[in-house]
């Protein structure tokens, strides 16, 4: 078993990922490539990067604020460093991370 996210259900921001700051193990972190993602399968309205997408129940409803989500954003997993506890698919709120065997 392992964690694996499902990039089109994730809204990649930094700034908001609750997994990332949720991993006991510094396992999750933040990069940006050069491939866009232009249709994530997720639900937000309000980002400004909402074309790209945004999965998580945050608190930018009011559509004021950018979460910082980017066409560009990935959030990735070190296996390395991950000894698959699950609090990461539990902590995803765009329900974009999933254990697979
Ligand atoms: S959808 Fe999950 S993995 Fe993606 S940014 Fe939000 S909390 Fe992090
Ligand atoms: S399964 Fe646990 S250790 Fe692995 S990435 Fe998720 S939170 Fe971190």
């Amino acid at each position: 078993m392992k964690p694996i996210i499902i990039d089109k259900k994730c809204g990649a921001s930094e700034s908001v990922c609750k997994a990332l700051k949720a991993c006991p193990l510094g396992a999750i972190s933040y990069i940006e490539i050069d491939e866009p993602i232009l249709s994530r399968e997720v639900n937000c309205t309000s980002s400004p990067t909402a074309d790209s997408g945004c999965g998580c129940n945050c608190d930018c409803g009011d559509g004021s604020s950018d979460c910082g989500g980017s066409p560009y954003g990935r959030i990735i997993i070190d296996y390395d460093k991950c000894t698959i506890c699950g609090i990461c698919v539990d902590e995803c709120c765009g329900n974009a991370i999933e254990m697979v065997v």
